[in-house]
């Protein structure tokens, strides 16, 4: 395998997960591999994700973010990938990355209903919009991926328009997800033992936690494997979370989720496994700024408690206020309950606060996936 690819590939398996706290969007690995207009290149390649994933980030304005994906079992053993690509779908799908169903059906659009996600899909779906109403009804919720002149980009079925919108959770998925689910087969990499494929230590991929599994399927009339279409069993009440964000110069970089289990270190570098590393993002000053773990984040009771682990100490913008007289200082050992909307600044302009109240796209500069891309790769259609 070229090393430049395998980098890339690194970068997209970072990007693909089905965590409900965390996936922006649902698509179908199987048509998205087949849009070959998007590079022109062959019948069925999978950095086609890749380009997909960057035109959701350009339209979401946020980086780092990622898709849930529903895989069709056929595509483990397609000749029209590559075996290198073919292994790594078969990892993902080993690691509970992706969803890899022999009858995917609608279970691209049930997870987006259980979970009130966008979903990315060219596919006409007029036999399904009694069954989800949302489909013809709500501007932005469906977009294709479609070629543009300066890249893939998202055009929405309904409306037109080029930014994704969620919806609610459904009634049923808000149920679901407020459980966990056990399968009966050995070895299920969505609902197996721990919930989860196992906790990576790689900071690059997407963490996996018991709170981050994926919803089950309602088709069968109760909670069902979409995997092995065993009926599920209940495992007890899911961890309660908190989707926390960092944002830098205004554009939300990465998401993270705080559970009750473990505090989470957020810093230049943190040396604790899981922490959130902001070092690549920050200029040298910043960086000399920021510790290495320079903030903790506990979920204690639903309540986010930061606590300041720095030399130069923090500061509270209470309601997410950019006055500088309303700024609260957090010294070094301090610790604070956040308050809604509040968010804590590291540095001036480098924040941490609950993800639904950051707003974020200033000075939009995210990072492609596809940076490390030969141009080969990237051969764009002539416009
Ligand atoms: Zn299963």
């Amino acid at each position: 395998m070229r090393f430049e690819i395998s980098k890339v590939m690194d970068a997209i398996e970072g990007r693909v997960c089905t965590d409900p706290n965390l996936a922006r969007a649902v698509l179908d690995l199987a048509e998205v591999v087949r849009y070959q207009d998007l590079d022109g290149g062959r019948p069925a390649n999978l950095l086609r994700l890749g380009m997909v994933i960057d035109a959701l980030v350009r339209h979401l304005e946020e980086d780092n973010v990622p898709v849930y994906a529903v895989v069709h079992r056929a595509l483990l053993s397609d000749a029209d990938l590559t075996s290198n690509e073919r292994m790594v779908v078969r990892r993902w799908a080993d690691d509970g990355l992706v969803e890899v169903l022999d009858n995917p059906g609608d279970r691209m659009l049930e997870v987006a209903d259980l979970l009130g996600l966008p979903v990315l899909t060219r596919a006409r779906l007029d036999g399904l919009r009694g069954r989800y109403p949302w489909v013809a009804e709500q501007p932005g919720r469906v977009l294709a991926p479609v070629a543009g002149a300066g890249g893939p980009t998202l055009t929405a079925h309904v409306g037109g328009g080029t930014v994704p919108v969620s919806g609610t959770p459904s009634l049923a998925g808000a149920q679901l997800l407020a459980r966990l689910w056990r399968c009966a087969e050995p070895g299920c990499a969505l609902f197996g033992g721990g919930g989860g494929g196992g906790a990576f230590a790689d900071l690059a991929r997407v963490e996996r936690s018991p709170s981050g599994q994926a919803p089950p399927t309602l088709r069968p009339g109760a909670p069902t494997c979409p995997r092995h279409g065993s009926r599920l069993n209940d495992a007890g009440a899911r961890p309660r979370t908190q989707v926390l964000a960092v944002r830098i110069g205004g554009l939300t970089r990465r998401r993270f989720v705080l559970t009750s289990d473990e505090p989470v270190l957020v810093g230049r570098a943190p040396e604790q496994s899981g922490g959130i590393m902001l070092g690549q993002w920050l200029n040298d000053e910043a960086r000399r700024w920021i510790s290495r773990s320079h903030l903790q984040f506990e979920l204690r009771v639903g309540e986010v408690i930061v606590t300041d682990l720095s030399t130069n100490g923090s500061g509270i913008r209470p309601g997410g206020s950019m006055d500088e007289a309303e700024r609260i200082p957090l010294a070094p050992r301090q610790s604070r309950v956040l308050g809604p909307g509040d968010m804590v600044e590291l540095y001036p302009g480098v924040q941490v606060g609950r993800a639904g109240e950051l707003p974020t796209g200033a000075a939009f500069n995210p990072t492609s996936v596809m940076a490390e891309a030969p141009t080969m790769a990237m051969r764009l259609p002539r416009p």
